[in-house]
Formats: C-alpha cells, sequence, structure tokens
C-alpha cells in the first residue's frame, strides 16, 4: 500500500483465475487498487475469458497463460488494450523474472515451482500459497528466496495462522506446532464408505471454498499431509514437532505450543482473504471485509485426534519426512498423478493414498535433495511410477 507520494507496490499473481488468485484481486481492490498497487503481470491457464477481463480490469501490465495452445485467444481477447500476451512454460518463468515487489504464489501443483524460483532468485516478497513448492523443493526453495533476499510470507491459512502465532527471537521455545484440519467431507465415514465415491462427491468441502485439488486433497486429508511437510521446511521443525488435530468448525487456524506450556492460536472465519491480506500487508495489517467471528453463535469449538487408518495420507507424510531429501517431491508428484487419475475416473478414492505409497516405497534410494534438478528427476520418476501403477490398476479392475 501506499501513503503519501509513495509509488504503488508492484505486484504479480500467479494463478490469478484460481480460487486463491480471485481472492487475491478482492483484497488488492479492497486494500485501494489502482491507486495503491499496480499490477505487473497475472497468469492463468486456460480459462482465458477469466484472464483477460482480470487484466482489464486491473490495468495489468502483461497476462500470460500457461496452456501455450492458447496463446492467439488471449492475443485476441486483449487486442487494442496494451496489455501484453505470452504463453506457455517459459512465458511463464519470464513473467516471474520480470521486475515486481510481491508475488502471490497461486498456481496449483508443482507446475508452481519454476515460475516461483525465478521470483524468489530475484528478491521479490514471496506470498506462498503453492504449497508444492515447499513440499518438492522444500531447503532448496526457502534457501532460493533467502538468497534472492525476499520474504518468504504464508497464504495457506494454517500456515499464517503459525507464522502469526510465533513470537519473534523465540524459535528456541517452540516445542510444537498444531495443524487443524477440518477433517472434510468424510471426516466421519468408513473406508468402506469411500472407497466408491466420486471426485463430485469428494470436492464438497463442508466449510472452505476452494479449487478442485485442495478440495479433494482435504477430503483424503492429502491436503494436510502436504501441509505437513510445507510446516517443516517453513519454520525450519523436526518431524516430532508437528502434530495435528481434527477441529471441524475450522476457526482455529493452527497453534504454536512454547516450551513453558503456553499455546498461542490464530482464529478467524474460514475466509482465504485474511491470510491473503496479511500477506500483502506484512508486518502491518488492514482493514477488510470479511465475517467477522461471533463466539456467541459459535458456542463450542470442538477436537479429535485424526485416524490415519480411515486417512493414510498423514502416515505417508510422517515417512517422507522422516527419510527427508526428495520424498516430498515424490509423494507429491505421485498424488498429483494419482489425483488426475481419480477425478477422470480411472481409480477410485483410496487409491490415490496406495498409489502415492507404492512409490514412495519403490524410490526410497532417491533420497538427496542436493540440487533442482534431483528434485526434477525425481518428480519425473515419481510420475512414471504412479502411471504405471495406475495402469495395472485399471487392467486389475
Ligand atoms: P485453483 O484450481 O482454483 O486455481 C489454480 C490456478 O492455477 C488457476 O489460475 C489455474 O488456471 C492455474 N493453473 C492450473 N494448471 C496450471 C498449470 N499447469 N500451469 C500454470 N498454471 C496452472 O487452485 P486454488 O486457488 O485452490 O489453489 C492454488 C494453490 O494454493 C494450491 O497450491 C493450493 O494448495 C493452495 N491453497 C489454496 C487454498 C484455497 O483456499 N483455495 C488455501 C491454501 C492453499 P485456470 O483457471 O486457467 O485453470
Amino acid at each position: 500500500m501506499t501513503t503519501g507520494n509513495q509509488k504503488p507496490r508492484r505486484l504479480t499473481i500467479f494463478g490469478s483465475t484460481g480460487s486463491i488468485g480471485q481472492n487475491t484481486l478482492d483484497v488488492v481492490n479492497q486494500l485501494g487498487g489502482r491507486e495503491a498497487f499496480e499490477v505487473v503481470a497475472l497468469t492463468g491457464n486456460s480459462n482465458i475469458g477469466l484472464l483477460a477481463e482480470q487484466a482489464k480490469a486491473c490495468g495489468a501490465k502483461l497476462a500470460v497463460a500457461a496452456d501455450d495452445s492458447q496463446y492467439a485467444t488471449l492475443k485476441e481477447a486483449l487486442a487494442g488494450t496494451g496489455i501484453e500476451a505470452g504463453a506457455g512454460r517459459e512465458a511463464l518463468i519470464e513473467a516471474g523474472a520480470r521486475e515486481s515487489d510481491w508475488v502471490m504464489a497461486a498456481i496449483v501443483g508443482t507446475a508452481g515451482l519454476e515460475p516461483t524460483l525465478a521470483a524468489a532468485k530475484r528478491g521479490a516478497d514471496i506470498a506462498l500459497a503453492n504449497k508444492e513448492c515447499l513440499v518438492s523443493a522444500g531447503e532448496l526453495f526457502v534457501k532460493a528466496v533467502a538468497r534472492g533476499g525476499g520474504r518468504l510470507i504464508p497464504v495457506d491459512s494454517e500456515h499464517s495462522a503459525i507464522f502469526q502465532s510465533l513470537e519473534d527471537d523465540q524459535h528456541h521455545a517452540v516445542e510444537r506446532i498444531v495443524l487443524t484440519a477440518s477433517g472434510g467431507p468424510f471426516r466421519t465415514w468408513t473406508r468402506d464408505q469411500m472407497a466408491g465415491v466420486t471426485a463430485e462427491i469428494a470436492r464438497a468441502h463442508p466449510n472452505w471454498s476452494m479449487g478442485l485439488k485442495i478440495s479433494i486433497g482435504s477430503a483424503s486429508m492429502f491436503n494436510k499431509a502436504l501441509e505437513m511437510i510445507e510446516a517443516k521446511h517453513l519454520f525450519d521443525l523436526r518431524p516430532d514437532q508437528i502434530e495435528v488435530i481434527i477441529h471441524p468448525q475450522s476457526v482455529i487456524h493452527s497453534m504454536v505450543g512454547y516450551t513453558d506450556g503456553s499455546v498461542l492460536a490464530q482464529l478467524g472465519s474460514p475466509d482465504m482473504r485474511t491470510a491473503i491480506s496479511y500477506a500483502l500487508t506484512y508486518p502491518d495489517r488492514a482493514p477488510l471485509n470479511v465475517e467477522r467471528l461471533d463466539f456467541a453463535k459459535l458456542a463450542r469449538l470442538d477436537f479429535e485426534a485424526p485416524d490415519e487408518v480411515r486417512f493414510p495420507a498423514l502416515r505417508l507424510a510422517r515417512t517422507a519426512l522422516e527419510r527427508g531429501g526428495v520424498q516430498g517431491a515424490v509423494m507429491n508428484a505421485a498424488e498429483e498423478i494419482a489425483f488426475h487419475a481419480f477425478c477422470a475416473g480411472r481409480i477410485g478414492f483410496l487409491d490415490m493414498a496406495d498409489v502415492a505409497e507404492r512409490v514412495m516405497e519403490d524410490m526410497t534410494q532417491f533420497a538427496p535433495a542436493n540440487s533442482m534438478d534431483e528434485v526434477f528427476a525425481a518428480d519425473t520418476e515419481a510420475r512414471h511410477r504412479a502411471g504405471r501403477i495406475i495402469a495395472h490398476k485399471e487392467m486389475a479392475a
């Protein structure tokens, strides 16, 4: 934001057409719009109509579609506006490298890693929604941000809550962090009941309105598994310091437990705009039009222990955390392939965790993650192996 004669803050929004991206543009408008911010670049994948509309509305300098077959459509949609059009992987990376002060990383999946790295390397502040950057590249990603000189500010509501509950200079006194999880739509279901669900059923989250991948990940608890690994790298924790608790109301967004027995938490309505706004204004806070918590109406907050038998993704995250190296990249890549196969009706809901576990067991020898090349190699190999396991499952069905 600007005060007086300050220049508008320059923003890049990766994944602007998605759930987080649209919420980010809403926050940008609420916090001053063009008066306060200059949008350098917006990116989407194939929703060209929305991307062009957003670019025109906020006066973006550049709009990029990841899907390179959409270049002509995007160029035509932006004709006469003066907004530059780009498409494809290289154009996305170039958008990341283009000078701006703050970058919202909200592409879904590992596709977000390279463009976000390009922005991190040139020293932009990274507002990180794309947890896959940390799950796959972990320490390498954190180091790239640090070397670039920008700040890494979490957007995931749980990690934003922890970030907000961490006291300055008290890292040594952090005993544990507690990630809350709503439990998703199948919190009380048996494995037999879950076996037959479709993507349409699995995507209906009880509290949050989100993109398809994270909604299904909330139902399978794979999203929480990714968040456990994300937390490790963001806050430099040991695996035994990371707890998960089911909290169906999604009011406490997560907590930090200290060595003196205190637990600090951040609470709020289930609305991502609060975390996005905090990432945009950090370390300040700005007035935001979101629903306020009404404690009298809430009356109670419930908690229950997670069930790692019904939701094996949590167990897989612990394994990945303990093994370290590229195991996060392997788990994430295998799950991404399994997620697409589930959405296409090729495998069942429970098969997603099975595919990820089998690929992880097959690839324990790929342990170190000394370079991005090693991470990408493990990611590619995990995708191939997941594809083969899925094909076998289909043949056997
Ligand atoms: P959506 O599916 O709603 O949006 C994804 C965005 O990425 C869209 O702009 C989409 O473009 C674009 N995209 C899709 N595929 C590609 C690709 N291959 N290359 C480049 N861009 C692509 O996702 P969400 O907004 O829900 O989530 C984004 C990220 O934020 C995820 O990592 C998620 O885990 C994380 N997150 C999301 C939360 C939420 O509340 N939604 C909460 C916390 C974290 P198009 O629209 O054209 O397909």
